[in-house]
């Protein structure tokens, strides 16, 4: 009983010592608590709209077309003069018995850094408009406003913000070619440049990757990608959330179909990476009649919104200056 008594007081002694240690503690970790602001430059809708028109101006920029050596010279010659350092990684796929010359375009921030993140989009377009309403259609090149340079000109403005503020963490920002070669169903014909890059990384191993597709519809839904979940969900659910701070409209906190797309190369050989995707336009399973143009003669400069492209552009933005150095 007298034990019991004592024991009762000391527990009453150390809980509130215990309490005080918490309540201190409390208080001197509440500042960090409360979410890291991005003040830095946020993108002007302008001008990520404008790196939609000068792609397209060069047409379809399937490898092996004239548009395609364009643009090649155009975005290595835009990320020379924004990034640290930018290259080529030159390659060649045979790809249902023809051999293509192609190219990933590497641009590099900060690269003395060890500690990197990826951020990816592909840049080439599909060679036939094979899901296209009119048969005629079906073998001519489409021109790829959204299926290819939405991705690459959120990165190219991305790229100009970081040439004028640089965060702590290395970035390297990589665009793919032969995303588009494959026949649908077949899953060997397309990312022709990721599977070459994922086997020959040519920087330092960054610590996950970021890739970006179909991201510049006017009515786009960006919804938690099933492979991506599993390869990083703590880097998934880090983006989410700055997009629900920065009230993103676009951002859909619910899960989306699977994909098979770049993405799936990065992963397979270890490099964990993660898409941001507008998974409904793929299929053309979407009931809105104007998104239904996948793969189609129809995916231009109409279906795109500057708002939509700055939106992700600054999400990414925040994440990338707030967020990314405490994810590994
Ligand atoms: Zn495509």
């Amino acid at each position: 009983m007298k034990n019991t008594t004592a024991y009762i007081i000391l527990i009453f002694i150390m809980t509130f010592f215990l309490g005080m240690g918490c309540t201190k503690e409390t208080q001197e970790q509440a500042p960090d608590e409360s979410p890291k602001q991005y003040e830095g430059i946020l993108i002007a809708p302008d001008s990520v709209f404008r790196h939609i028109e000068s792609q397209v101006s060069f047409g379809p920029r399937n490898p092996g077309s004239k548009g395609h050596a364009e643009t090649m010279n155009f975005l290595l010659n835009y990320f020379s003069n924004t990034a640290d350092t930018a290259f080529l990684q030159r390659f060649s796929s045979t790809v249902y018995g023809k051999t293509y010359d192609m190219a990933n375009i590497i641009a590099s921030f900060s690269p003395e850094k060890s500690d990197r993140i990826l951020l990816c989009a592909h840049w080439d377009t599909r060679p036939f408009a094979d899901q296209d309403k009119n048969e005629v259609k079906r073998t001519h090149p489409i021109l790829g406003a959204n299926d290819g340079a939405s991705g690459v000109a959120v990165l190219m403005e991305i790229a100009h913000i970081l040439s004028k503020q640089k965060p702590e963490i290395g970035i390297d920002i990589i665009l793919f070619d032969g995303e588009d070669l494959g026949v649908s169903g077949d899953n060997d014909g397309f990312f022709q440049g990721s599977r070459y890059l994922a086997v020959h990384y040519p920087l330092p191993k960054p610590r996950y990757g970021i890739l970006l597709d179909l991201v510049g519809d006017k009515q786009a839904e960006f919804r938690y990608e099933p492979i991506s979940r599993e390869a990083h969900s703590v880097l998934l659910d880090g983006i989410w959330n700055i997009a629900k701070k920065r009230r993103s409209p676009y951002f859909i906190h619910e899960t989306g179909n699977a994909v098979s797309d770049d993405h799936v190369m990065l992963n397979q050989q270890g490099i964990k990476t993660i898409n941001i995707i507008d998974v409904n336009l793929v299929g053309n399973t979407d009931p809105n009649p104007r998104r239904q143009y996948w793969h189609t003669s129809q995916d231009t400069i109409e279906n795109i919104s500057s708002h939509t492209l700055a939106d992700i552009g600054n999400v990414l933005l925040d994440f990338i200056f707030t967020t990314s150095q405490d994810i590994f």
